[in-house]
């Protein structure tokens, strides 16, 4: 078997940990580029989701490079993710590749189907101690890719040369590819916490803040959404972003395991919208709540063109931004959209932010200067 999957940010790494310790072969997609994207946008039909051809994309130019099975994830809820893993399937069928297609789908859908799935993920018949020690890693190194982009985020605007926290990132996570314990691990971890510590800082403190919000894959993927993370940082804001792969997976394994940002956002998000509408919906809804709490200056809501619950999060976003008194800029992203045109309204955005926080800063300074008006 030589398996691939599609990508969402890093989850390669952590999969290339995965899997090679089961003892599947795995032909990872190449990273994604405008010709995944056209690949995609060619095969799939014109009113699908944007990371529905993305990742169709990915499997194609896999498949060319030699994969002969594919691992992908089912999707809930009233929304088209539903049905995604299956269109999918019948578009390569019909290309003629000979290709297997393992689709996880949710175990309220039949935990007969989702057992079987994830036997043939799990590489057929291997010890459980081994299985337990391959997803306990790739787990860990899942969650220190995303600590990683974390700090990204956050310190861009407060180191004094961002290429050089580029670089201390981009080679921890170049080196997590070939990790091959826990303690390897930590130590990683440990090397990469020094090196960015170390990094010479700028001495600000007055950095706007921004929120993003949005569905799993555009508010995640850099190399579809433009990586606006990276602009808001290079204009000199500190960004956080509450959408994250690790969890997604644990939501989706709920009740148990969701943790508690995620429960405190779905009870925000309740006096807006009380029922779940798919996707990242009521999260983006209770995630901008939190930013607006938490003294946020402003957020960003980023999603696929005609996603269905990011537009009923849109509306209901708009009642947010009013009663919170909150700037929300929302960017749909699909296959037409321009860099240009994104750059120049993130860069509205922040001065729009820059301009509201100047005059705060004038009127307090007026209150102060005159107490008795
Ligand atoms: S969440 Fe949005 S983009 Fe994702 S499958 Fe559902 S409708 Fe499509």
């Amino acid at each position: 078997m030589r398996a691939t999957f599609p990508h969402l940010l890093h989850l390669d790494i952590a999969l290339g940990i995965l899997y090679p310790t089961l003892g599947i072969e795995i032909v990872p997609p190449p990273p994604i580029t405008q010709k995944t994207i056209e690949i995609g946008v060619k095969l799939a039909p014109q009113n699908a989701c944007f990371p529905l051809k993305v990742t169709l994309g990915n499997f194609i130019e896999a498949i060319e490079k030699g994969a002969d099975t594919i691992f992908m994830v089912g999707g809930v809820g009233p929304c088209r993710f539903g049905y995604y893993g299956q269109m999918q399937r019948l578009i390569i069928e019909d290309l003629g590749y000979k290709v297997r297609f393992v689709l996880l789908d949710h175990p309220r859908y039949g935990i007969r189907p989702f057992l079987d799935a994830l036997r043939t993920m799990a590489g057929g018949r291997i010890s459980l101690p081994r299985i337990i020690k391959a997803v306990r890693l790739s787990w860990g190194v899942l969650r220190f890719t995303e600590e990683l982009e974390a700090q990204r985020r956050a310190l861009r605007c407060q180191v004094e040369n961002p290429q050089n926290l580029d670089q201390v990132i981009d080679q921890t996570l170049e080196a997590l590819r070939s990790v091959a314990s826990l303690e390897e691990l930590e130590a990683l971890k440990k090397r990469a916490a020094e090196e960015i510590a170390s990094l010479p800082r700028n001495g600000r403190k007055d950095f706007l803040r921004v929120g993003i919000v949005g569905e799993v894959y555009i508010a995640q993927e850099t190399r579809v959404n433009f990586n606006v993370e990276r602009l808001l940082g290079d204009l000199g804001v500190y960004v956080h972003n509450s959408v994250s792969t690790v969890e997604y997976i644990l939501h989706t394994l709920r009740p148990i395991t969701r943790s508690k940002e995620k429960i405190e956002a779905w009870k925000l998000a309740k006096p807006y919208l009380k029922r779940f509408v798919g996707g990242e919906g009521i999260d983006s809804v209770g995630s901008a709540i939190r930013y607006a709490r938490e003294g946020f200056d402003g957020v960003v809501h980023l999603y696929p063109f005609t996603c269905m619950p990011e537009i009923v999060a849109k509306g209901v976003l708009q009642a947010v931004s009013r009663d919170f008194d909150l700037p929300i800029l929302h960017l749909a992203i699909d296959e037409h959209s321009g860099e240009a045109g994104l750059v120049t309204r993130v860069e509205a955005f922040v001065d729009v932010l820059e301009r509201r926080r100047w005059e705060r800063k004038r009127r307090l300074e007026h209150d102060g200067a005159f107490p008795w008006r």
